[in-house]
């Protein structure tokens, strides 16, 4: 979706008050929460955690505490706490018996970890779901007037009425299903069954419902920021490197569906839930998208256009340049011609080249065109 002018111009108002924001932070709640300067600040701290960079292999290999309740001496008359989870098939988000609290249980049993600032508060979200509360969330410390606040009931229709600022950047949001759920314990199912059901960590979890009302404004309620209405989730598959390996591994977990990919920003990868199936954000970077084509949100330029003028032998021929947007799935076209001393770059124009023949690993592009499609045996 292509954001209207003033929604790009409060995107743009959004890194400022981000920059804002971290100045600020130490004073909130009297304990320093080390947001960093950055678009996504929690985002980013996951990042520093669990990030590109990060070396060593992750799977959890303790002994879990769970498993030092005398059950395995009654092993062979009983089922283990990991089958009995595994055969539980959820309906709901809420309640004693649905999504929220079934990971609740993987959490305690190890399966799934919420360690370290990265997941900050996805343990209380999941909490709040299974014992019927509204879900408490942090927004960036964008300032909220009456008159934004009306806009954003308006833009976001019925979506998120019950949806109210407790105190500076935080929030609750009430919903009856956290649809992102329903997938996650379906990958983490698929992936203990190819452990044989071994006790290992398999999928690490952040925070998953947030207010990005401010960070994303909606046009309309179809474009109510999918974080909020917890169908979306920025996460690390329990990969070394959140490299193509990890989301080929991802591919091969999730249930079928259609998957739409678009250029998400540089600190994430992201998954959400949508009509027919999924949208898989990725960065411009490494095995993803090429940096070359990657638009700038303030300039609204990129380097290969700058490519194209260093390449260009003369004046005489027009230059061409692709690019991709942030936030974003389709591949967009410039075209250039020298005038008065200078190339002049037109606007960008909507192509109907696929997004996902940039993709830079040749395995993930081929995994994601065939995504969905009965596996070669
Ligand atoms: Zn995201």
């Amino acid at each position: 979706m292509v954001m209207s002018h003033a929604a790009e111009q409060l995107h743009h108002e959004h890194d400022h008050a981000v920059d804002h924001a971290a100045m600020q932070s130490e004073d909130i709640g009297g304990e320093s929460t080390d947001l960093g300067r950055t678009d996504r600040p929690y985002v980013s701290n996951w990042l520093d955690e669990n990030s590109f960079a990060r070396g060593g292999g992750d799977v959890d290999t303790r002994t879990s505490d769970a498993f030092d309740d005398g059950s395995q001496v009654r092993a062979d008359t009983t089922v283990s706490p990991i089958a009995s989870l595994m055969q539980k098939q959820p309906t709901t988000t809420r309640g004693p018996n649905g999504y929220a609290q079934w990971l609740r249980d993987a959490i305690a049993l190890k399966l799934v970890s919420v360690d370290g600032k990265a997941s900050l508060m996805a343990k209380e979200q999941l909490a709040d779901l299974a014992e019927g509360r509204p879900v408490k969330t942090y927004e960036f410390h964008n300032e909220v007037t009456p008159a934004r606040e009306k806009l954003r009931r308006q833009q976001t229709g019925k979506k998120l009425d019950d949806t109210h600022r407790v105190s500076d950047w935080e929030w609750t949001i009430n919903m009856q299903i956290a649809p992102i759920l329903e997938t996650l314990v379906a990958v983490v199912k698929a992936r203990v069954k190819a452990n044989g059901g071994a006790k290992s960590t398999v999928l690490h979890l952040g925070q998953f419902v947030r207010a990005d009302m401010w960070f994303d404004p909606p046009d309309g309620p179809s474009g109510v920021p999918i974080h909020s209405t917890g169908s979306a989730v920025d996460l690390f598959f329990v990969g070394k490197t959140n490299g193509a390996e990890d989301v080929l591994h991802l591919l091969e977990d999730l249930p079928p569906g259609k998957i739409e990919v678009f250029r998400d920003t540089d600190s994430a990868l992201h998954l959400d839930r949508r009509a027919g199936g999924y949208g898989l954000g990725v960065p411009a970077m490494g095995d993803y998208l090429p940096p070359e084509n990657a638009i700038d949100p303030k300039t609204g330029r990129c380097p290969a256009q700058k490519r194209a003028e260093t390449d260009a032998s003369d004046h005489s021929r027009p230059l061409v340049a692709k690019g991709i947007k942030n936030h974003n799935g389709h591949v967009f076209r410039s075209t250039a011609t020298w005038q008065n001393g200078a190339w002049q770059w037109s606007t960008w124009s909507e192509t109907s080249e696929s997004l996902v023949d940039y993709i830079q690993s040749a395995k993930l592009r081929e995994a994601l065109e065939n995504f969905g499609t009965p596996k070669k045996t």
